[in-house]
């Protein structure tokens, strides 16, 4: 199974995603540090005339101060239009600093299915900077192998598990949401739809995201989601779903989705920026901790 491996400097890539903001616009971004510093990158947000006013110095490369996460997305490895390297790279070009890739699978081709999304994803960790993550998305599963489905994805590599939720627009099992909130090694609980005050209790004893979709048809649910997990305490993402290059986030976007979604401006930025970020330092500690 191939972990996360150091990430080698690229000041090319760096230089071009610049934050041309000024330097007091820009929040220093503990988990961009944190992130960055695990996988080997110099960092500063500063300006070139404020030297060290980051207290690093600014010799050397910068690292941009994206604000983009998105956990759920798909390549043609299964139902979406680019190659996994493709759509990491309009990722980067939109503003990510991460990207789960997170194709439909069932119990059978997990192997095959993280194999290829491993190896791609490590080439544009390498390559480009971006925290790219080999994921999955537990498709229409019977409720009850879903725990099974999780524990094979992870043991297969998966550095994300996601469940495809009860969406209002796809006959998804009942209980699927139940199985997901459940279960401990899922991550993300993706689209969740009509979901339940029991639902979302479970979810937050489980550390399992609920997400906010900006995807058509799934978003039907978006306001209903966020108000039942706001209140038994469940944590929420806003995640694109994209298929397509087109679909997928911008930072601002992110951010109307979860004001959309009748969300506080100051849970909007909790949905957007710190719960990404929260659960990007697991993600990264569990896949440094793979074996190599
Ligand atoms: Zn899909």
């Amino acid at each position: 199974m191939q972990g996360f491996r150091p990430l080698r400097n690229n000041n090319k890539e760096l230089r071009q995603d610049q934050d041309v903001r000024p330097h007091h616009e820009r929040k220093t971004d503990i988990i961009t540090f944190r992130a960055a510093r695990q996988i080997g990158l110099s960092v500063c947000v500063g300006s070139p005339s404020a030297p060290g006013a980051c207290g690093v110095s600014h010799a050397g490369a910068t690292l941009a101060a994206a604000m983009v996460y998105d956990f759920q997305t798909q390549s043609f490895l299964s139902d979406g239009v680019l190659s996994p390297l493709e759509l990491i790279r309009r990722a980067r070009h939109n503003g990510y600093e991460a990207i789960a890739i997170t194709d439909h699978v069932g119990l059978g081709g997990l192997v095959p299915l993280l194999d290829r999304l491993a190896e791609d994803c490590r080439i544009a960790r390498e390559e480009w900077g971006i925290l790219a993550i080999p994921g999955v998305e537990l498709t229409h599963i019977p409720p009850n192998r879903i725990a099974e489905a999780a524990s094979r994805a992870r043991d297969a590599g998966a550095g994300l598990v996601l469940v495809h939720g009860e969406t209002p627009v796809e006959p998804v099992l009942p209980g699927t949401n139940r199985a997901a909130a459940s279960c401990p090694e899922v991550d993300v609980l993706g689209h969740p739809g009509l979901l339940s005050d029991e639902d979302a209790m479970l979810a937050a004893g489980n550390d399992v995201y609920l997400e906010i979709s900006t995807r058509r048809g799934h978003s039907l649910a978006n306001g209903h989601i966020a108000l039942v997990a706001q209140r038994n305490g469940a944590k929420l993402l806003v995640n694109s779903d994209a298929h397509a290059p087109e679909d997928l986030l911008t930072e601002e976007l992110a951010i109307t989705a979860a004001l959309g979604a009748g969300l506080s401006r100051e849970d909007a930025g909790i949905a957007t920026k710190d719960n990404p970020r929260a659960l990007l330092e697991i993600l990264m500690s569990r896949l440094n901790q793979a074996p190599r």
